[in-house]
């Protein structure tokens, strides 16, 4: 696989990052993952958008502009033949002499790398996941993609060994924020799509902006507020939405079916509309 290091196109095991890099000694970098269709890239521009977001909220410079970046991308994509995938991209502050305080003027680390792997025949969207409820642990700014993931990567563990896909989280109150790395939603028993409110709380989903936008189109109830584990036993349907997944069914929480333990309807129709305007880019 070729992968993408500060410019250069290298064979994967030729790439060389500093020990000095911030990425690796205080997770002080920033990523995004963005979908690949029929080897285009899917709402690349969103990923853009939020990518400056979390660099101007840690005062940290872009490697380059948009346009490279995207080059870049798309080249990677070419390059390693990949068809249906991800790109993922991390920019970190940089490689400076070991300071909790920020170094100044130091060059931000851009590297990139392609996964391919069948996204739309995804035999988990046909029959749904199942996710157990545990404490949202993370850090106060989850509204910045960075590199931290330690605390999801521990409750993704702690899902699998309960028998279980994923986690979703709860805040100090009871209510979920989101899953490890998708927005969490419910569809009541009154057909209305339910999911948090932005905030700090959560990550911005450019996934969810899509899915919202496309529910309101089709004139469906949406309300954005918190919702507890008690209301997704007693909901309709739910679901999670990410770039690498799109719009996945949920069908089991906490060890209880959500309804019938099916997909539900609303949550399918919205996977075939997210997927066929991804596809038409
Ligand atoms: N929430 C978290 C914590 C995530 O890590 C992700 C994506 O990785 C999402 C939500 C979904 O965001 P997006 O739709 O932009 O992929």
């Amino acid at each position: 696989r070729i992968v993408y290091v500060n410019g250069a196109f290298v064979p994967e095991e030729d790439a060389k990052i500093s020990v000095f890099d911030r990425g690796f000694l205080f997770a002080d970098g920033v990523y995004e993952v963005s979908s690949v269709l029929d080897g285009k890239l899917v709402d690349n521009a969103g990923h853009m958008v939020r990518l400056h977001r979390s660099l101007n909220e840690l005062d940290m410079a872009a490697p380059c502009s948009d346009e490279e970046i995207e080059a870049a991308q798309i080249k990677l994509i070419q390059d390693n033949h990949v068809v249906e995938g991800l790109v993922y991209l991390q920019v970190t502050r940089g490689a400076a002499d070991r300071d909790f305080a920020y170094p100044k003027n130091v060059k931000p680390t851009l590297v990139m790398f392609t996964q391919s792997k069948p996204l739309l025949n995804d035999p988990t969207a046909d029959n749904g996941i199942s996710v157990v409820t545990l404490p949202d642990l993370r850090w106060g700014r989850r509204d910045i993609k960075t590199v931290g993931l330690l605390y999801p990567c521990m409750a993704k563990m702690e899902a699998k060994a309960k028998g279980a896909n994923d986690a979703w989280l709860m805040d100090d109150n009871g209510f979920i924020t989101e899953g490890t790395s998708n927005n969490a939603y419910i569809v009541t028993k009154d057909g209305i799509i339910v999911t948090r409110q932005l905030s700090n709380d959560i990550l911005h989903g450019i996934t969810r902006k899509a899915v919202l936008t496309i529910a309101k189109k089709a004139n469906l109830k949406i309300e954005e507020r918190p919702f507890t584990p008690a209301e997704v036993q007693n909901a309709q349907e739910a679901f999670f939405t990410s770039a690498s997944a799109f719009v996945m069914p949920v069908v089991k929480i906490d060890g209880q079916d959500i309804a019938n333990g099916k997909p539900g309807r609303i949550t399918q129709q919205l996977r075939e509309m997210y997927i066929k305007i991804a596809q038409n880019g």
